[in-house]
């Protein structure tokens, strides 16, 4: 079976098929960098981390571009608030956004594509949208004009009549159809603005993910990814710029939306308070265990963030690391084993490729678990026998917790590491034997020598030196 996946546009699972057999171009909505992150909006970027991580280890060669928002109505509004100028508070929490990431082992994008960085390009795209008719000018603003791309509200499912209806916003006077949404917006006083053949401004939200995933995917990459808080009107308008600015079809080959977070705050307990951002979950509980709770359910799913959930996480991820913990101990360091033939990741692969099944992934890894937990008292009991079978185990047991974003793969220590350690206990042997604490010095020694290091004292000091293999 290969890979299928829940495509928002086509509205159901379909076969993942890249334009290019082993490469997937992916494109996922970041941050706008203005506070912390929310929690649900933590376990978007968690996810498609996870999807990333699942399509390198199924053999594609993934290029994954992300963005930051660092231009805004929020940026500005809270730059004020904190009375810093907006880069200075778009650098803030771009870096809160990095550490908090790296806290959930989410790996950083192959191109991180800042908003401010491409306005010459943004400009320039508007500029072809009102050359073909699809945009018009007012007052210093532009605006995108709805009814002349044919198909808008092709990704959401909605005709226009559909959504004027759920229009919630007033609509700026100058606006031919209230859905048409900003391209350009023209300076108001003490705003950070460009210049523009309009007038001094900065673009409108949308564009800058049209503009972005253009230049560094192309027309038609393979995967765009975000929260399904997106679909409309952000990704709905992303696609009708980059369509109607390039007369290309498809701008995306498969769109995919990760569900949402329900806090449970009615029943929120006291001692979990508020948790509404990811640094708060991350001051309570590690990062290993909000990864494991963000994968409890599917992505598309809607998840609740709960005291007990997190705790249920918690549980979860001990049982594994106790189990790697005890295989380390008994078996030495245990590394990946791909080339063993495993019925627990052939259950894992079916899982995830059947539209990132990670609640089966999760409970196949605990299945894999407790058989390594029975072999693993046999071998402890003196039955050598099952041996074998507990390293294969073991392997797996690594090979799929890697792709899942867990780090229990072992640490290699550098020799330069273990040569200053080797020093270390040397100075501790020596201060012993200035204490005249003989016995210590020499226990020291023997443990060295069970080693393999041998330790010769000189007349200007002790020296160390690996014990050559046959003794
Ligand atoms: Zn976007």
């Amino acid at each position: 079976m290969s890979l299928r996946v829940y495509d928002s546009a086509a509205r159901s699972v379909v076969p993942f098929e890249p334009a290019h057999p082993s490469r997937v171009s992916m494109y996922v909505c970041g941050p706008t960098v203005y506070g912390l992150v929310h929690i649900g909006n933590a376990r978007t970027f968690l996810w498609f981390d996870l999807i990333r991580r699942y399509l390198t280890y199924r053999g594609f060669e993934v290029t994954f571009v992300m963005n930051y928002t660092d231009v805004d109505d929020k940026i500005i509004e809270r730059a004020r608030q904190e009375d810093v100028d907006e880069e200075t508070l778009a650098h803030r929490y771009s870096e809160a956004f990095e550490g908090d990431m790296k806290a959930l082992g989410v790996g950083a994008p192959d191109i991180l594509a800042r908003a401010t960085e491409h306005i010459p390009d943004m400009v320039a795209a508007v500029e072809g949208l009102v050359e073909q008719g699809f945009a018009y000018e007012a007052d210093g603003n532009v605006f995108f004009a709805v009814e002349r791309f044919d198909g808008y509200g092709r990704l959401s499912g909605r005709s226009l009549e559909d959504m004027r209806a759920g229009q919630r916003v007033e609509p700026h006077p100058a606006k031919q159809h209230p859905l048409d949404f900003a391209l350009w917006k023209a300076a108001k006083e003490g705003e950070p603005s460009w210049s523009s053949p309009w007038g001094p401004g900065r673009p409108g939200w949308h564009i800058e993910c049209s503009v972005m995933s253009i230049r560094y995917l192309g027309m038609g990459f393979d995967l765009h990814g975000g929260g399904s808080d997106l679909i409309f009107p952000h990704h709905e308008n992303e696609l009708a710029q980059a369509e109607a600015l390039t007369g290309e079809a498809p701008f995306v080959r498969h769109w995919l939306h990760s569900g949402m977070v329900q806090m449970q705050s009615e029943k929120m307990s006291k001692s979990l308070g508020n948790i509404v951002t990811a640094r708060q979950a991350l001051d309570r509980f590690d990062g290993e265990v909000v990864r494991m709770w963000a994968l409890s359910g599917s992505y598309r799913t809607q998840v609740v963030f709960s005291e007990q959930a997190l705790r249920d996480a918690a549980a979860a991820y001990d049982r594994w690391k106790t189990f790697h913990e005890s295989c380390a101990h008994l078996l030495g360091s245990v590394a990946a084993q791909s080339e063993a033939q495993d019925s627990y990741r052939d259950r894992f692969i079916a899982a995830m490729d059947d539209d990132f099944n990670s609640s089966v992934a999760v409970a196949v890894i605990h299945d894999l678990v407790r058989e390594g937990n029975g072999r693993l008292g046999a071998v402890e009991r003196g039955d050598s026998a099952e041996h074998g079978r507990l390293e294969v185990l073991a392997g797996t047991f690594i090979e799929l917790t890697s792709v899942l974003g867990f780090a229990f793969a072992p640490q290699v220590v550098s020799d330069e590491l273990a040569g200053s350690l080797i020093d270390y206990l040397l100075e501790l042997r020596e201060q012993a034997r200035a204490e005249r604490e003989f016995e210590r010095a020499d226990e020291i020694r023997k443990r060295l020598g069970s080693m393999g290091v041998v330790i010769e004292d000189t007349p200007s000091g002790a020296r160390w030196r690996l014990a050559s293999p046959t003794g």
